[in-house]
């Protein structure tokens, strides 16, 4: 059994030594080590999150009335948003916790479209490639709904024809990822798009990774496939302010093409003695830091901001895709944004990632087949050369590869 409060407090100096004592094993992502759950354009940035979060840390994102500020601030985060993704008119969404709340509220959303329309929607059926996020599955955990997942296709991209075949009656909503997280690859949105106009499906692009990247990738060149609201037939997005939107953590947003789309996932009632209580999202108390600070840092990178961060991490990626290539990796699909994948048809992959881990380079990994993952950041640009030469070298040390597989993160 772990202790129970101490019964006096303590001063701030010393529990601050006590924290940074803890965090002594923790990942070391300072020094650009980590390519995973950390996104990391640098000090100043971090700066401007941290100051904006403190600035708003004791205000409450759940009463509008009593902080116009924040519901300014989150308005504006959504049409930041909503005009990067080439949203129509009368096109709504919030700020929400994070992906996965972003995707619960989108199957939600669906879920109550759809009986709005007086469908049957027990057992409601999400039709999504097997790249998709688990946190579509633990959305139909809470919603009673399915997931049915879809093998790729050879190029790790979800397979249109076969997801098609999956629809039956039960289902609601089609799933595409830009990129899916495990092979930084775009699904062919407009192809499945198409399928859900003519079945008349919801199609929810998970955008999570990359809503706040593609478009600034595009601008600057790379030729990134239509994935948002410019094709017909794309339902809702979700998109995360804190990956490569580089905000402080707590901040997604979900988009949907019209507020009728948006309507099912309000909460209102008036069931207690208090009134009526409405909210857009699953919060009650929302932590007025977290907007706040996404706000902030959108407005302290702007567009010129987000595409110098872009063209860093697409300029990393392209150094470590030659790079993995001259040492016998093949890389997996073809991604054009901050992830990359890449197994070897030679040596034990886990072996690699195990003695990569060794060296403090912290990525996932993934099975099927096996591969290291990499989700790079702009302060990666200068590293990856450091990251390679370690690579090589336990590429060329690591035993043949024995074909099992052993995908997961390194928790
Ligand atoms: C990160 C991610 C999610 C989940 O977002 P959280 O903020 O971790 O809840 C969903 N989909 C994709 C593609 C992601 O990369």
């Amino acid at each position: 059994m772990t202790e129970g409060l101490p019964q006096q407090g303590m001063a701030w100096e010393a529990l601050e030594d006590e924290m940074r004592a803890m965090a002594g094993d923790d990942a070391d992502w300072r020094r650009g080590r980590t390519a995973l759950y950390v996104f990391n354009a640098g000090e100043a940035v971090r700066d401007v999150g941290r100051n904006a979060y403190a600035m708003f840390m004791a205000e409450n994102g759940l009463a509008p009335k009593a902080f116009p500020s924040l519901a300014r601030m989150e308005r504006e985060v959504v049409g930041f948003g909503l005009q990067l993704l080439h949203a129509p008119e009368g096109a709504m969404g919030n700020v929400s916790s994070g992906g996965s709340e972003s995707i619960l509220l989108a199957m939600l959303a669906c879920r109550e479209w759809w009986r709005g329309q007086g469908r049957d929607t027990t057992d409601a059926e999400v039709v999504a490639p097997v790249s998709a996020h688990p946190a579509f599955d633990k959305a139909a955990r809470l919603l009673n709904m399915r997931v049915r997942r879809v093998p790729l296709g050879t190029d790790f991209r979800a397979d249109v024809e076969a997801m098609t075949a999956a629809v039956d009656e039960r289902t609601v909503m089609l799933v595409g990822s830009a990129p899916c997280f495990p092979y930084g690859v775009i699904d062919p949105i407009e192809e499945l798009a198409a399928v859900a106009r003519t079945r008349g499906l919801w199609l929810h692009v998970d955008a999570c990774v990359g809503g706040y990247f593609a478009p600034f990738a595009a601008m600057n060149g790379v030729s990134v496939p239509a994935f948002d609201f410019s094709v017909p037939g794309v339902t809702s997005i979700s998109a995360d302010l804190h990956k490569y939107g580089y905000a402080p953590k707590g901040a997604s947003t979900i988009l949907y093409r019209s507020e009728d789309l948006h309507a099912g996932q309000v909460f209102d009632a008036e069931v207690w003695p208090c009134g009526r209580m409405t909210t857009p999202t699953v919060a009650g108390t929302r932590p007025g830091g977290a907007i706040a600070a996404a706000w902030a840092v959108m407005r302290f990178l702007g567009v010129e901001g987000y595409r110098r961060a872009a063209e860093d991490v697409c300029a990393a990626r392209a150094v470590v895709e030659a790079g993995v290539e001259a040492i016998g990796f093949r890389v997996f699909g073809a991604p054009v944004l901050g992830l990359v994948t890449f197994g070897h048809p030679k040596r034990d992959v886990p072996t690699i990632a195990d003695r990569m881990r060794q060296r403090d380079w912290v990525s996932a990994r993934v099975a099927d087949p096996d591969g290291i993952h990499l989700m790079l950041s702009p302060v990666h640009r200068a590293l990856v050369r450091d990251y390679l030469a370690d690579l090589e070298v336990e590429t060329m040390s690591a035993p043949p590869a024995t074909g099992q597989t052993a995908g997961g993160f390194y928790a």
